[in-house]
C-alpha cells in the first residue's frame, strides 16, 4: 500500500495540538506534533470559554509550525482528522471548525475521532502492545478497557472524578497551577510517612471524591499529604487493574493518558504485571498526554475501512463513550 499522510487536530480540553503522521502498510511515523497548553491562573481549573479562546488564538501558528516541521504543505495531506469528543464543548468546536473548513476548502477527506481511542491507538503504536488490557488515566478518563467483538469494553472506571482531576483539584486547593500531577509526584518523593486515607473500590470501580476531601484535611504537611494521596489512589487503581488482568486473561497491560507519566504509578503496576505474568507497557511521556498524533494515527486507521465522513457528520460530542464506538479496522 502507498503511504498516507494525515493531519490531526486535538482540542478536547487544555491542549491545542496539530500533528502529521505517516502510515506505510501497518507502520506509523510521527512527522511533527506541535502543542500549546492553556494554563489557568494558579488555584483555578479550566474555564472552557477561556481555554477555547486560547486554542483559537494559537491555532494558525500551531498549524503553520506543524506543517513546517514536517516539511509539507496542506496540499501534501491525504486525510484530516479531529478529536470529535468527549471533551469540553467550546474547546472541541475549535478543532472541529478548523478541520471541517480545511477539509471542505481543499477537498480532503475528514475523519472524526474518539479522543479516548486516540490515546489507546497511539499507545499501541508506540509501545508495540498487541492485545492489551488498557488503563487510561488522564484529566478526562479513569478506565480499564479491553478489546472484544469490535468494541473496547469497560472493565472498571471511576464513579465520580478522574485520577487526573483528583491530583489537579488537590493541587489547586494548595494554590498550585493546574495541571498539578508532576508537582504532586515531586512533593510525594519527599515523604514516606503514610497518613491513613479513605480507600474505596466498589466492585471493579473506584471512587475518589471522598479521598479528595480527606486529603485536603491533612494538607498541613504537604509532602505527607501528597505521598499518602498517591499511595492510596494508586493502590486503588492497582487493585482494579490486577483483578481486570486476571479476569480478562490479557497477557499485556498498556497504560496511557497524562497520569501514565507518574513513576510511582508505573512502579506499582509493573509489580502487578510480574505477578500476573503480563507484559507491561507504558506510553512514552511525550505522547502520554493529549496530542495531535493520537488523533492523526487513529484517523489513518479509520481510513483503511472508511472513505471519510459526510460534512453533516462532522460535529462534536461532549459525551461520547469509547465503548459505543464500533471499530472495523
Ligand atoms: P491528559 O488529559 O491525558 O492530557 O492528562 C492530563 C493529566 O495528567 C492532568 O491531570 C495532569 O495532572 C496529569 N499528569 C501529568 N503528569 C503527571 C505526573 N507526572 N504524575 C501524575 N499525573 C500527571
Ligand atoms: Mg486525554
Amino acid at each position: 500500500m502507498d503511504k498516507m499522510l494525515c493531519l490531526g487536530f486535538e482540542s478536547t480540553a487544555h491542549t491545542f495540538s496539530c500533528a502529521v503522521v505517516e502510515k506505510k502498510d501497518h507502520r506509523g511515523r510521527i512527522l511533527s506534533d506541535v502543542r500549546r497548553i492553556y494554563r489557568p491562573p494558579e488555584g483555578q481549573g479550566i474555564h472552557p470559554r477561556e481555554a477555547s479562546r486560547h486554542h483559537i488564538e494559537c491555532s494558525s501558528e500551531v498549524l503553520a509550525e506543524c506543517l513546517k516541521e514536517a516539511n509539507l504543505t496542506i496540499k501534501d495531506i491525504d486525510i484530516i482528522s479531529y478529536a470529535a469528543g468527549p471533551g469540553l464543548g467550546p474547546c472541541l468546536r475549535v478543532a472541529g471548525v478548523i478541520a471541517r473548513t480545511i477539509s471542505s476548502y481543499y477537498k480532503i477527506p475528514i475523519y472524526p475521532v474518539n479522543h479516548a481511542i486516540g490515546h489507546i491507538e497511539l499507545g499501541k503504536l508506540l509501545t508495540g502492545a498487541n492485545d492489551p488490557l488498557v488503563l487510561l488515566v488522564s484529566g478526562g478518563h479513569t478506565m480499564l478497557a479491553a478489546f472484544k467483538g469490535k468494541k473496547w469494553r469497560i472493565f472498571g472506571e471511576t464513579l465520580d472524578i478522574t485520577l487526573g482531576q483528583l491530583l489537579d483539584q488537590f493541587g489547586r486547593s494548595l494554590g498550585f497551577a493546574s495541571p498539578c500531577g508532576k508537582k504532586i509526584e515531586d512533593l510525594a518523593l519527599q515523604s514516606e510517612n503514610y497518613v491513613e486515607l479513605p480507600y474505596l473500590v466498589k466492585g471493579n470501580d473506584v471512587s475518589f471524591s471522598g479521598l479528595l476531601s480527606a486529603t485536603k484535611k491533612i494538607s498541613k504537611n504537604v509532602a505527607d499529604a501528597c505521598y499518602s494521596l498517591q499511595e492510596t489512589a494508586f493502590a486503588m487503581i492497582g487493585e482494579a487493574t490486577e483483578r481486570a488482568l486476571s479476569f480478562t486473561e490479557k497477557r499485556e497491560l498498556l497504560v496511557v493518558g497524562g497520569v501514565a507519566a507518574n513513576k510511582r504509578l508505573s512502579g506499582m503496576l509493573e509489580k502487578i504485571c510480574t505477578r500476573q505474568e503480563a507484559a507491561f507497557y507504558v506510553s512514552p511521556i511525550q505522547y502520554a498526554g493529549d496530542c495531535g498524533s493520537q488523533i492523526a494515527w487513529t484517523g489513518l486507521l479509520e481510513s483503511t475501512v472508511k472513505n471519510g465522513a459526510k460534512m453533516s457528520d462532522t460535529f462534536v460530542r461532549q459525551s461520547w463513550r469509547l465503548d459505543t464506538v464500533e471499530i472495523n479496522y
